[in-house]
């Protein structure tokens, strides 16, 4: 679990703790907004989560997207 606040970034991939029926478990976020857009690596599938659902979800991230600040940068929070 991550914190509701955490900074999220299109491109952002994360691993979500429930296995995808695909089998897939990596996610790309492809919307940043009060719900979150992912899509399953695996099988393409979009799928929107309210922010805090995400949060729950989330076991880590993979990789930061384009848009997210250096390691340890205090970055200002995305919309
Ligand atoms: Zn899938």
């Amino acid at each position: 679990m991550i914190e509701i606040s955490a900074p999220l970034y299109v491109g952002d991939v994360v691993e979500m703790r429930k296995v995808h029926p695909c089998g897939g478990k990596t996610w790309e976020v492809v919307r940043v907004g009060a719900d979150i857009g992912i899509t399953c690596r695996t099988c393409g599938r979009r799928v929107l989560l309210p922010r805090r659902d995400f949060a729950r979800g989330v076991k880590r991230f993979l990789a930061r997207g384009p848009g997210a600040p250096g390691e340890g940068a205090a970055g200002p929070a995305p919309a």
